[in-house]
């Protein structure tokens, strides 16, 4: 299975990190590697200074598809969940001065910590998904899915048009405003409206 995930989908959070709203979605991968389940802790690397957690709703693709149109693109996707885009700011900001791919810093080891997904059933609009990030009990992030620039049907038509999504892939929809770091000790706690999906600790 594979990884997908967006960039720049908030715009809160393009603003904070000084981006430029971009003209078409911002597209990069995780490898499967980069996973972590059942809450397992965090180990931060030593390879970066500057680790920051994304809270994102997350998507489990449950049907091969390719050139999906947005309008059916609701049939390719059955459970929501919450993941973090853990990224590694220092690499990522060499790179991006450089101009080159963001593969080590969004996709090293662990950088995809994820929850147990629920069925769509259990969302009655999907245009209206509240979650939030707890770091160490204090609220850093807050979002809400009506606040994503391009919606879940609208990214995965866009994504399918270049890569083929196939049944178990996972879909990375986005952080909203409030990224930062995360250190060693940190306990991170991810909510999906009121239900606690995600505990863990930095190691
Ligand atoms: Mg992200």
């Amino acid at each position: 299975m594979k990884i997908l995930a967006i960039g720049r989908n908030y715009a809160e959070h393009i603003a904070e990190l000084k981006n430029e709203v971009p003209d078409e979605p911002v597209i990069f991968f995780k490898p499967d590697t980069a996973i972590l389940r059942n809450n397992e802790p965090f180990y931060f690397p030593d390879y970066s200074q500057d680790i920051h957690h994304e809270v994102e709703l997350i998507l489990r693709i449950s049907k091969e598809g390719k050139n999906i149109g947005a309008k059916f693109a609701s049939k390719y996707y059955d459970a929501i969940g919450l993941g973090i885009d853990f990224t590694a700011r220092d690499l990522q900001a060499k790179a991006k001065s450089k101009g080159l791919p963001w593969t080590l810093a969004k996709g090293f080891n662990g950088s995809a910590p994820i929850s147990e997904f629920l069925p769509l059933t259990d969302f009655p609009d999907l245009k209206n998904i509240n979650f939030k990030l707890l770091v160490n009990g204090e609220e850093k992030q807050k979002g809400n899915s009506s606040m994503m620039l391009n919606s879940f049907d609208d990214m995965l038509a866009y994504m399918s048009r270049f890569i083929t999504l196939k049944t178990g892939d996972i879909i990375f929809t986005g952080t909203p405003a409030g990224v930062g770091p995360v250190k060693i000790g940190d306990r991170l706690e991810g909510f999906i409206e009121d239900k606690k999906l995600l505990d863990f600790e930095v190691k």
